[in-house]
């Protein structure tokens, strides 16, 4: 009797609750929100299970995919794999079994998301991702941070594009002063002294030429930077942020490891996949291997500069 109310609270303490995890990441996103020095608070919605993490910046929101939810620990010991080749990975019945607990996690919390068949791909890397606890969650907060960038980025251009326009009606104002002045000046010769009609053409000039500097040194808009450089740069602020490039590299090194298993596992899609595991058909993001270089010389430099520091 004891021992099966002990049993139960000890299930209730550990079931999965999609609410608490919600939370839990809605708070991760403010804190990286404060290091990163973003404006305006940003919005936390979920998507479907096969879909990617993305940055809506029309609506300011980072819409993440419901495995998103999941800690390690909310995942049962039988369903994680240990390394990237274990051999039940491959194998349909558990990728069958790991879909319908999944899918009775999210009816239970009230989702409508569901794991089909198609989405067995997807499933394999998200238990893949869950190979290493520590780093599982590294990568999922170098995930917060990267999509977070994004809608920084976007903050700053539209803060940009608003001081632009105010400067450019403050110029507008200024020019069509200084004319009306200048005529001002040509009505008042008949009438007052010279002086004050030069004194108000001298206003009116000078009126006329600072509107004019003003509206030619403007703000200029921020170039146009292209999709790849726009990942790159959102990638290199979440390393800012995280001030750790491991999650990152794993993250990309998951994805490289799980496009070379389609390779091999697949010959008719291998022509979609190089032969170091980059998706040839992403023209959005740099390639896998570019990222992860770039993570790992950012680490390395880290590491040198975290070591000279202790030294000293
Ligand atoms: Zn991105």
């Amino acid at each position: 009797m004891t021992i099966t109310r002990l049993n139960s609270s000890v299930a209730s303490i550990t079931a999965f609750n999609a609410d608490v995890r919600f939370n839990e990441i809605r708070s991760k996103v403010q804190l990286f929100e404060g290091k990163m020095g973003v404006g305006k608070s940003v919005k936390l919605a979920l998507g479907e299970f096969n879909a990617a993490p993305c940055a809506e910046l029309q609506n300011n929101t980072i819409r993440l995919p419901t495995w998103f939810l999941f800690k390690y620990d909310d995942i049962p010991h039988r369903f994680h794999v240990a390394n990237l080749d274990d051999p039940r990975l491959a194998d349909q019945n558990f990728l069958n079994e790991l879909a319908r607990w999944m899918n009775e996690k999210f009816q239970e919390a009230g989702l409508s998301s569901v794991v089909r068949r198609a989405d067995h791909g997807i499933l394999q890397t998200v238990i893949k991702k869950m190979r290493e606890q520590e780093l599982y969650e590294k990568c999922k907060d170098f995930t917060l941070c990267h999509e977070l960038a994004h809608l920084n980025h976007a903050q700053v251009e539209q803060r940009t594009f608003y001081l632009n326009s105010i400067q450019e009606s403050i110029s507008v104002a200024g020019i069509i002063g200084g004319i009306l002045l200048l005529f001002l000046a040509v009505a008042i010769i008949p009438i007052v002294h010279l002086t004050v009609t030069l004194a108000v053409g001298g206003i009116a000039v000078t009126v006329s030429i600072l509107a004019i500097l003003s509206w030619l040194n403007k703000a200029k808009p921020a170039l146009t930077s292209s999709a790849i450089e726009e990942e790159k740069h959102a990638d290199m602020d979440a390393l800012e942020v995280l001030q750790d490039a491991t999650g990152g590299i794993y993250l990309f090194e998951t994805y490289r490891q799980q496009n070379l298993a389609v390779r091999r596992g697949h010959p008719t899609q291998a022509h979609d996949i190089d032969e170091n595991g980059n998706n040839l058909r992403d023209k959005n993001h740099p390639p896998l291997t570019e990222r992860i270089g770039y993570l790992r010389q950012w680490q390395s430099g880290h590491l040198r500069a975290h070591t000279i520091r202790t030294n000293i």
